[in-house]
């Protein structure tokens, strides 16, 4: 997401500002003019220098202000002079908690903003917004169509009409260089805040449209070369669209450089987005606050003016004031840190920045600790954390250093910043932030402790760690040019996350990973008519926002797999390598991949039309149902775009995906009963096929191993020779084969086309599996049947039923928490699936080991944590229940606090459910970041669905305001509350409740969330009576079974 030429820190400043108008010359005893003239006076000098004058101006000015004040309000001079003592520094109470001390506030504010008028008055000459605009036409205003333009004229806030409609900018100045200076106050609040941008024009025009988003901009001036001032006649700005708008005197004249001056004040946000304000408990209980940034997508623009593009790529340098005791971090190294003289303050400069996009910007104010490395490479690779924390950050700088230097050498680009930093912010929306050289995580996916992280946590944070590690080649070293092609940078992040962490990790079998984390929930999703194409037109934020999902990243991912798939590993790397090459430090679209990659097939002879195959995959919502008849030993194979809900829905995407007509180029791979071990290929390009492969013939499995990203109906000879097989020589298909032949038949009974007891059926053979691949997949299908059943008599014979598949392993696997990585993730899966089941003995063994741990604080190993705490609580009392909330208070492991939010959703308690929802509406008690979680977690638990959903509702104004309208997390939430209603009632209320709400950037989810309630419905109609049919017959045989085999 960035480009530009350079301003070294020794070139002169490329703008002047303009001589003092005859109005400024009797007003040199204002502060605000002093400072005009101060930084006047530096313009000959050195840059860095300019600013430092204009900080210790500003501070000084503070300074002496705040000691007369609070000398006056307090009887005692402040020993700093501006800043308060370091205890309120980290504690905004303190200042707000005294009145004398708020009337302080309120009389520096109040200075505040006489510098700010003054600064207005002296930056703003000669030019004025009184002026009139004559309004003429603006040259290159032209160069992008808009887009849904509003129907009535914008207007700006002064009630002027803004001149520009669109929501994106015009393209007709670039910026080459951001020269930003910020100082975060961590006590009040504010940032002072002022930027240097260096333009250049890339058409002719008299206006520059700049985003700006909740900034009250204090002056601005434009100057063209030698200096020279160019007039601004008009300032607006029109906060929908979060953009400012400079109208000129004069034409900007195409390939000339200008220099936009911009002087703003904000503040730090308890929000999650743009710069904000966050904190931890100190090791002494004491609030500790931090100041952080999260710009991606469209959020840099609320930290300061810029360009907000992805394609307006331009270099950084950063000027950071702070308190001695914090440190500051950027995407760059610091060069030097200055005394801003008695202020007490310093200001560090960082290197300037490569060439990149706005929302790869990052700072950081923090007091926290660090540990480094350097790489292989040469890289100094370093992990922050808050100090009662950095013992649990040795994995991560291990982790990291490995798959940093595995993807220098697999990339073969070499990482061009000198440093990378990895950081763990307490609150935190996403689960990370890929910022160029300063990566922010997520807590708990940053932190692990051997004691107490299970394995699940563990590989999370390599997972994440190699996510984030693969954006900075792609995303940022080659960034999407627009927000639509966002699968660029997110499916290729997270295809590589499995690589990069079998670099690391050679013994997690990653590649059969790769079906349960991203394959199977990308294809579930999918199947809806509410998805969406990979490659999708977005403009506005909320539009944006809304593609951060399961489609952009792991269809992304499963197509890039299914790529790898037929064209082989090594072609797919020096694609890739070409690729980042090619466009370097730059942006690039879907068909430059697809370009880079036919190069290098056809060097290699292979004249696969890449472009042609891939469109079919990222242009078309969906993909294809194949289905396959065996007769005399020849296939038939049609396709069809498989959904899953049979209701008669208009295909939201329908206008989009005509030219191709729902049809793929289909790499139908397959192994058969007489070579099971070679896999043949037939490709189905838009078409039906037909092939031998011989009469003697006894089973085909199609699409091998689960790398296409389609499914597969056999006819019922097909299945029956399928399910044969399994059940008596499962091991004659690999494990992944088994996970696909589960997942594609579950699927297909979903969506009505074959009867719910041939899945049944083929579930048997799972008695004998003891891999965790197929048995993840089984699991999540098997338990979405228990959830559909809640409300019917067969909802008990069910769960007996799983627990007969699960019996026999319950009692392999058993309580010891040892074995491979793998083993230790089947055990946890199974012993809390025994536990959901009823199994007497799971439950009294997980309560025993709960009692023990709450009584005695005798250790439970880390993957046995999940399955006691959950069931202590379930089957607990009030006292254990309010114990977990101690924890989760007083924890310093991220992974354990985690643990104990989702055990407390799992209470039977009506009241201590209903106060814990409560609590997601109290920052104090449940950070925004985890209202999600709870949300998510108290909806799985049958007695929280109602009051999730309840709460929703009551304070949807409040949440809704909380994530904003666009922000990815609104529409989690809806579906997290509204997936696992079943019937046409509480359809019928989830309609009627979103009809009259907002829902900004959950629309699509909302729409995913009402067709999954009408697919529960479907299923119901489907299977209900041949499911409980099925299962009353079998299970009175397995009773019997059970009887002869007790426990
Ligand atoms: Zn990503």
């Amino acid at each position: 997401m960035l480009l530009g030429t350079t301003i070294t820190p020794s070139d002169p400043p490329a703008g002047h500002s303009s001589p003092p108008g005859p109005d400024e010359q009797g007003k040199e005893d204002r502060q605000g003019v002093w400072m005009v003239v101060k930084v006047r006076g530096a313009t000959t000098g050195d840059p860095r220098q300019m600013v430092k004058l204009w900080l210790v101006r500003v501070m000084q000015v503070s300074s002496q202000w705040r000691a007369v004040h609070q000398t006056s309000l307090q009887g005692s001079p402040n020993e700093s002079g501006f800043m308060v003592n370091k205890r309120a520094m980290y504690e905004p109470g303190a200042v707000m908690v005294c009145s004398q001390k708020r009337a302080c506030c309120v009389v520096s504010m109040g200075f505040a903003a006489i510098i700010a008028v003054a600064l207005i008055v002296a930056f703003t000459k000669p030019g004025c917004p009184e002026a009139t605009y004559i309004g003429e036409p603006v040259p290159g205003f032209s160069s992008r169509p808009t887009h849904s333009p509003p129907t009535t004229p914008p207007t700006a806030t002064n009630g002027e009409e803004f001149p520009w409609r669109d929501v994106r900018l015009p393209f007709h100045v670039r910026p080459l260089h951001y020269n930003i200076t910020l100082h975060p106050n961590l006590t009040t609040r504010l940032v002072e805040g002022h930027v240097t941008i260096k333009l250049t024009a890339i058409e002719e025009t008299t206006a520059i449209i700049i985003h700006g988003h909740e900034l009250n901009i204090t002056n601005y001036s434009l100057n063209k070369k030698y200096g020279k001032p160019i007039e601004i006649l008009k300032f607006l700005v029109y906060p929908p669209h979060q953009q400012l708008y400079l109208g000129l005197n004069e034409i900007l004249r195409r390939g000339s450089n200008y220099t936009l001056k911009l002087g703003f004040r904000t503040s730090l946000k308890e929000g999650l987005e743009g710069f904000y304000l966050s904190s931890y408990i100190s090791a002494k209980g004491e609030r500790r606050y931090l100041a952080t940034t999260h710009f991606e997508p469209t959020s840099a623009r609320a930290a300061f003016p810029c360009f907000d593009e992805p394609h307006m790529k331009a270099q950084f340098f950063l000027s950071l004031v702070r308190e001695p005791q914090h440190i500051a971090l950027f995407n760059m190294p610091v060069q030097e840190t200055l005394s801003l003289n008695d202020t007490g303050l310093v200001v560090d400069n960082f290197e300037e920045s490569k060439t990149m996009s706005t929302y790869l910007v990052a700072f950081v104010v923090c007091d926290y600790k660090s540990v480094s490395n350097m790489t292989r490479h040469n890289i100094r690779l370093s992990v922050y954390a808050p100090p009662t924390m950095i013992g649990q950050a040795g994995y991560a700088l291990q982790v990291a250093s490995h798959i940093f230097d595995f993807y220098q050498d697999f990339f073969g680009v070499k990482y061009p910043l000198p440093k990378q930093d990895l950081i763990a912010i307490p609150d935190f929306g996403a689960g990370a932030m890929e910022n160029w050289g300063l990566i922010t995580y997520r807590e708990t996916a940053l932190m692990f402790d051997g004691n107490h992280t299970s394995s699940r946590a563990q590989q999370g944070v390599a997972v994440v760690i190699a996510h984030e590690l693969a954006h900075q080649w792609f995303g940022n070293l080659v960034t999407m040019s627009w927000w639509s092609d966002l699968w660029l940078n997110e499916g290729f992040a997270s295809f590589m996350e499995n690589i990069g962490t079998k670099a690391a990790q050679p013994g997690w079998a990653m590649e059969e990973q790769f079906l349960v984390e991203k394959m199977q929930p990308a294809l579930a999703l999918d199947a809806l008519l509410a998805s969406h194409p990979i490659s999708t037109p977005v403009r506005d934020p909320a539009q944006i926002e809304s593609i951060f999902d399961t489609i952009s990243y792991k269809k992304g991912a499963s197509i890039i797999s299914m790529l790898e798939s037929f064209i082989g590993h090594k072609m797919l790397a020096e694609g890739l390598q070409l690729y980042l090459k090619e466009n370097e430090f730059g942006n690039a679209a879907t068909d430059d991949l697809w370009a880079a990659l036919t190069k290098v097939t056809k060097k290699h002879n292979n004249e696969l039309d890449i472009k042609g195959i891939m469109d079919t995959w990222t242009l078309q919502a969906g993909f294809p149902l194949v289905s396959v008849t065996l007769q005399d030993g020849r296939v038939s194979a049609s396709q069809a775009r498989f959904v899953v809900c049979e209701e008669n829905v208009t295909d939201p995407n329908e206008p989009l995906n005509t030219t191709i007509g729902y049809r793929w180029h289909v790499p139908l791979t397959y192994i058969t009963s007489e070579q099971p071990h070679e896999q043949a290929m037939y490709w189905m390009n838009l078409t039906d096929v037909e092939f031998e492969v011989g009469k003697d013939v006894k089973w085909v499995k199609f699409n091998v191993g689960q790398r296409g990203f389609f499914r597969v109906s056999y006819d019922a000879v097909g299945w029956a020779g399928l399910i044969s097989l399994l059940r008596n020589n499962h091991t004659a298909l690999s494990s992944a084969d088994r996970a696909n032949l589960v997942d594609d038949i579950f699927t297909l009974v979903k969506a009505g086309t074959i009867n719910g007891s041939l899945a049944l059926e083929l579930s048997l053979y799972l008695k004998n599996e003891t891999r965790y691949i197929p048995w993840h997949t089984a699991l999540e299908h098997l338990f979405q049947w228990v959830q559909l059943l809640f409300n019917y008599p067969a909802h008990t014979q069910m769960l007996q039923y799983i627990h007969t598949l699960i019996l026999p392993h319950y009692k392999r696997i058993g309580w010891n928490d040892t074995g491979t990585h793998l083993e230790r993730l089947l055990r946890s899966k199974i012993l809390s699936a025994a536990v959901y089941c009823g199994d007497t003995h799971a439950i009294q063994e997980a309560k025993r080991m709960f009692h023990e741990w709450r009584v005695n604080g005798t250790f439970i190993p880390p993957n046995l944590r999940a399955v006691v705490y959950s069931t202590g609580v379930r089957y607990g009392t009030e006292e254990d229940w309010r114990h977990c909330w101690k924890v989760y208070n007083s924890s310093t492991f991220p992974s354990e606090k985690k643990l104990m939010l989702m055990a407390m959703a799992k209470t039977q308690n009506p009241w201590l459910m209903q106060q814990f929802l409560e609590y997601t509406l109290d920052s104090n008690k449940i950070r925004h970041q985890d209202v999600l979680t709870v949300l998510q977690e108290v909806s799985k638990n049958p007695s929280g669905r109602l009051p999730a959903w309840r709460m929703v509702r009551q304070h949807w104004a409040q949440i809704s305001q909380l994530f904003g309208q666009g922000s990815f997390t609104i529409g989690s939430i809806i579906k997290a509350v509204t997936s696992t209603f079943t019937s046409a009632f509480d359809l019928g209320e989830v309609e009627s409740f979103f009809k009259d709400v907002s829902v900004g950037s959950g629309e699509r989810a909302l729409a995913q969330a009402l067709e999954t309630i009408r697919l529960n419905i479907q299923w119901h109609e489907h299977n209900l009576d041949d499911v409980s049919h099925w299962l009353d017959q079998h299970m009175t045989q397995a009773e019997t079974q059970v009887e002869v085999d007790p426990q």
